[in-house]
């Protein structure tokens, strides 16, 4: 069995790892048949994020159930299958209080990861991380349904009504999916930001929103142009770099919203936060996957993605696995807003 394996930041080799993965009472095992690059992996890659402790590398995938373990998961061999944290175990001190996406880290349901021909899978009766896939939605389509996840959760944390302004700093695949999940579900202008001129091209060419360029020395006005003058009710800073939380201050409504599912490393030089309590603006953070199950037991992030399958196949770039070095190459550099590895 073959794996692509990051050995050190920047280094990669596609190499055989040999096949010694059974099945416990715990895990599944799944043919991998794509897997999406996030921002997660580009992290290990770039050697921001380090690599000593790190289980496995990808975890965005779609794939085949092999060989469904002897648990009672709902799980059959012939399945097909995305990740995403369907259910938490619901025991933990997290779990009964509403914060399951702390439950069980990432780093335990999935190994050797989705960068490989094949992983086994946590999957239990209380605990889930793979939803089935739908006939009518692709293999390619469906590894954006952890990603999607992530985003399901922001946009629950922008809390918006109907009509409201939205305004999406920074436009990897979680700033994105979430603006089109925020449309979705009622929001009426919606406008993305980013600075990077690569992605902002590729992001016009699908046509899914109005972009302003915040290298643009007028890019404020440009969005007070588009929108009511008085600010923006729900800003979603998905940047990850500190210093754009200023603006997210700057530009939200009194009395609006700011969500960050930003990985922030650093800190902010000459950070003003008295706009908070002049302005009341609620801040929230947004954090990683969390279940969101629907009353009959099943993801509501598998029909969203279904509903909006058309608008995210645009942000998809998909590679042969002989070509890694590029895929993470046009990830790095914005040339694909969602890079998928096709194995
Ligand atoms: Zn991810
Ligand atoms: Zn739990």
């Amino acid at each position: 069995m073959k794996q692509i394996i990051l050995t050190a930041p920047g280094k990669l080799e596609y190499r055989e790892i040999g096949n010694k993965m059974n099945v416990t009472d715990t895990t599944v095992k799944v043919e991998v048949k794509a897997c999406g690059i996030c921002g997660s992996d580009m992290a290990l890659y770039n050697g921001t994020r380090d690599l000593t402790n790190e289980h496995y590398f990808g975890h965005e995938f779609s794939g085949v159930i092999v060989d469904p373990g002897k648990g009672d998961n709902g799980m059959k061999a012939g399945m097909r299958v995305a990740s995403e944290l369907v259910k938490g175990c619901g025991k933990c001190w997290y779990c009964r209080n509403g914060l399951a996406n702390y439950c069980k880290s990432l780093n335990d349901v999935l190994l050797p990861g989705g960068f490989t021909e094949q992983t086994l899978v946590t999957n239990t009766e209380e605990y889930s991380f793979l939803s089935p896939i739908p006939d009518e939605l692709d293999d390619i389509t469906a590894t954006i349904m952890e990603p999607a996840n992530c985003a399901y959760h922001v946009a629950m944390k922008a809390n918006i009504c109907p009509g409201d302004t939205v305004l999406v700093f920074g436009l990897g695949a979680i700033g994105l999916v979430a603006a089109l999940i925020l449309k979705s579900m009622g929001a009426g202008t919606i406008i993305g930001a980013d600075r990077s001129p690569l992605r902002i091209e590729e992001i016009r060419k699908t046509g899914l929103l109005p972009i302003v360029n915040t290298t643009d020395p007028n890019w404020k006005d440009q969005v007070r142009e588009m929108t009511a003058k008085q600010g923006i009710d729900a800003v979603i800073e998905a940047t990850g770099a500190p210093a754009v939380l200023k603006d997210a201050l700057d530009m939200a409504r009194y009395g609006g919203r700011i969500v960050v599912p930003s990985v922030y490393h650093g800190s902010i030089d000459g950070f003003e936060p008295l706009p908070i309590m002049r302005k009341e603006l609620t801040i929230v953070g947004s954090k990683g996957p969390a279940p969101q199950m629907k009353s009959d037991g099943t993801s509501a992030v598998v029909d969203k993605v279904l509903e909006l399958k058309d608008s995210l196949s645009k942000i998809i770039k998909v590679y042969d696995y002989k070509d890694y070095e590029q895929a993470f190459a046009d990830a790095r550099s914005g040339a694909a807003i969602k890079a998928v590895v096709k194995f």
